[in-house]
């Protein structure tokens, strides 16, 4: 048994043919697993009936179960997806207005260590296939009434995606494609910690993507306690690596900065940020710190909060605090796995 999503563009349509069928029905497929939402291919009503008998033999459609469902006021809903290996990720539905962005894995944990980060206290376990990566978005678009279309997806979740820049990189283009989710690369954002090669990389083969650096702090000896892995790399590697996935892509790069209570929040910090960031076109996004069970980091005051937005935006950078949706559902990045792993499961 494969399962299909893995398969859709390299596999599937070899399989067909094995089997004299034309080859539209390749497309057929693709229209009722991401336009019609089939969960199965009995579902399938204009297949021949002998062939959805042997797509059912040789192919699952979803891998995953969904162990764990939280729907919060504000439309914002949680998935924990548990997969076969019994390995669970987190993914999110968020409605804003028109908006309806979903937020994806990359890897169950991860391996970056940032402190602050409730994804990485165990470390990386593997990385998701791009079958994975892709079923997280069936999941979240079948959350939704039909007739409704995921606008944006975030690879925001669990995990490093550059680190999984060869199961990232299919399942995007399916995301993007006409024939599946169709969602415009320039609605679609990879948010890395900062990893120069694969950076580099991903501008040489397909800079349509929206990028987002994760900074978290103005100058190496703070970021090397907060994100660890700096301690290889260095922000001058991370922000060359960042200019030159714009000149390629010409899409504004976002910066993320996570703001801890008295650690990175002061007036002086934001006077460095603005110096690494100046004559760039850039948006800064500061998110307050959503505080993790067990880790000793909290938001910054309100005042604090305000002081250092105003600092920046004196200077002329493009800054965004990021609203806090979905903190009653611990929607921050591998909280909810955490909580969860001790509930037991809901539905599929
Ligand atoms: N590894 C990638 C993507 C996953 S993290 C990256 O580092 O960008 C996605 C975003 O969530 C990052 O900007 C990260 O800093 C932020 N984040 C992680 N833990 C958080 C917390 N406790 N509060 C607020 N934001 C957090």
């Amino acid at each position: 048994m494969r399962h299909l999503l893995d398969v859709l563009s390299d596999g599937l349509p070899e399989w067909l043919e094995e089997r004299g069928q034309p080859k539209y029905r390749a497309a057929q497929i693709r229209r009722w697993l991401f336009a019609r939402r089939a969960a199965s291919f009995d579902a399938m009503s204009d297949l021949p009936s002998g062939l959805r008998g042997d797509l059912e033999r040789d192919f699952r459609i979803l891998e995953g179960n969904i162990a764990t469902l939280r729907q919060s006021a504000d439309g914002t809903e949680k998935l924990v997806v548990e997969w076969s290996d019994g390995r669970r990720i987190e993914c999110v539905l968020l409605r804003d207005g028109p908006r309806r962005s979903i937020c994806v894995s990359s890897q169950v944990g991860c391996a970056m260590g940032c402190v602050f980060c409730a994804s990485g206290l165990d470390g990386v376990e593997r990385n998701l296939t791009r079958g994975e990566i892709l079923e997280q978005m069936l999941h979240l678009q079948r959350r939704m009434p039909e007739g409704e279309r995921l606008s944006h997806v975030v690879v925001m979740g669990m995990g490093e995606p550059l680190a999984n820049l060869d199961r990232l990189l299919p399942a995007l283009r399916e995301a993007s494609s006409k024939d599946a989710l169709g969602i415009s690369p320039r609605r679609i954002t990879i948010s890395t910690v900062g990893l120069p090669d694969a950076m580099e990389r991903l501008a040489r083969e397909d800079a349509r993507f929206h990028l987002a650096v994760s900074l978290h702090a103005p100058n190496d000896a703070l970021r090397n306690q907060l994100v660890p892995v700096n301690r290889k790399i260095g922000l001058d590697a991370v922000l060359a690596a960042a200019d030159s996935y714009f000149e390629r892509s010409g899409r504004r790069l976002t910066f993320e900065y996570v703001l801890l209570g008295g650690i990175n929040d002061d007036v002086s910090h934001a006077r460095e940020l603005t110096h690494r960031l100046r004559g760039r076109t850039a948006m800064l996004n500061v998110i307050p710190c959503n505080p993790v069970a067990g880790l000793p980091y909290v938001a910054p005051t309100a005042a604090r909060q305000r002081a250092f937005r105003e600092t920046l935006e004196r200077a002329g950078i493009n800054v965004q605090f990021r609203e806090r949706k979905g903190d009653a559902i611990d929607a921050a990045c591998g909280q909810l796995r955490r909580s969860s792993s001790t509930e037991s499961r809901v539905a599929r």
